[in-house]
């Protein structure tokens, strides 16, 4: 093994620096233009000198996972390590995000706490596993994934692949805290259809930018308060939330579509077809008092369902355990936000969500991570996977 042992301390924080400065900006987000290939390159890489077998798994062009597994002779079972390489924009940060800074304490810089903290305290976790295998029960199955911060498709191409897997933690933000469960989505898009017409004579045409106008707080009033009356106890209310609208070609024309996209959060055990079923009869209810408006839902463009690890699942002991031998603590919680964690659930993996950094700090204008968490962090993954 080449890579020399440090302390996990000064590892930690060094592998996090090194992260933070190679841009891994998702291609769905503005200025995403080269994906996750160069921060893949590095994993791979690390990896390579810890000795682990490590292979690219391509997932879209250009845009691979990174495996790397540590095998222990003998071991029948398996233990998932995942965190995502991919970031969001680094418009609000500006070249900024990729110059990080240490100061009091914390590292700032786009990725630092979503997800760059999580790969750190892994590819840590894995250097101090890979130099002292002894007492390793499992093999340890390393997922560096591509494209979370959009469909989750990195994840969702290793859930297929068919990997046994006997337990995964997701790492993303949770503030050390053990995510037992949190809501899924299912995202669409939704159109009304008018007539297009010269804007001087609007009366010709049909706006469909005005029909939308219309739609929208009639769906509102029929969904939300149902949705906010059905929650689950970790992790609050179901909801639903237009984030985008685009509708006409030109101000001196009446336009003849808009769409909206939806993004409807699923709480754990809701489905994505039952969710879209509960839209449909509203649209369905608000044509038949206004039958001027013309409503069409798309098939959805992406779904993951939510999820609701049992607590006495093996992963969620050993991370128990790991987190009570660390810090002296241990908590259980649920969080609204959703993860690759949902794809791997989906696939029968029992999973739980743990690293360091608030999801408070991720995708803003600053966002940072405490580097104590990062190097608590990375101790608590170790020590889980010598527990599992
Ligand atoms: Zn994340």
């Amino acid at each position: 093994m080449e890579v020399a042992e440090r302390p996990i301390q000064s590892e930690a924080i060094r592998l996090l620096t090194d992260l933070v400065a190679i841009d891994s900006v998702n291609p769905y987000f503005p200025g995403g233009t080269r994906g996750e290939s160069d921060v893949a390159a590095y994993v791979a890489d690390y990896c390579s000198r810890l000795g682990l077998d490590v292979r690219q798994q391509p997932v879209l062009p250009g845009r691979s996972n990174v495996v790397a597994e540590l095998k222990v002779p003998g071991a029948s079972r398996a233990i998932l390590l995942d965190s995502h390489m991919d970031t969001v924009s680094l418009d609000q940060m500006g070249p900024d995000g990729l110059r990080p800074r240490s100061r009091n304490g914390t590292l700032t810089g786009r990725g630092s706490c979503d997800d760059k903290a999580s790969l750190a305290a892994m590819l840590t976790a894995l250097s101090a596993l890979a130099h002292d295998p002894a007492g390793l029960r499992c093999n340890v199955v390393f997922l560096a994934s591509v494209d979370e911060e959009y469909l989750m498709r990195g994840a969702e191409t290793f859930a297929r692949s068919g990997a046994t897997i006997d337990g995964a933690i997701v790492g993303e933000p949770t503030r050390l805290e053990v995510v037992v469960a949190h809501k899924g989505f299912v995202r669409w898009k939704m159109r009304t259809e008018g007539k297009s017409a010269h804007s001087s004579n609007p009366s010709l045409g049909d706006n469909a930018i005005y029909q939308m106008a219309e739609l929208i707080p009639l769906l509102r009033q029929a969904l939300e308060p149902r949705l906010a009356a059905r929650a689950h106890p970790l992790v609050g209310p179901a909801t639903w939330s237009i984030g985008k609208i685009t509708g006409g070609s030109s101000v001196n024309i009446v336009p003849e579509t808009c769409t909206v996209e939806i993004d409807r959060r699923l709480l754990p055990g809701e489905t994505a077809s039952a969710a879209l079923a509960e839209v449909d009869a509203a649209i369905e209810n608000v044509r038949r008092e206004r039958p001027h408006l013309n409503v069409r839902r798309d098939e959805p463009f992406g779904a993951v369902s939510g999820l609701d690890t049992p607590a006495d699942s093996a992963v969620v002991r050993a991370l128990e355990a790991a987190c009570r031998a660390i810090r002296g603590e241990s908590k259980r919680v649920g969080v609204p936000y959703g993860t690759n964690a949902s794809k791997f659930a989906d696939a029968g993996i029992r999973c739980v969500v743990f690293g360091p950094g608030d999801v408070s700090q991720a995708h803003t204008a600053d966002e940072f991570v405490a580097e104590d968490q990062v190097i608590a962090a990375a101790r608590i993954y170790e020590r889980a996977a010598r527990e599992f």
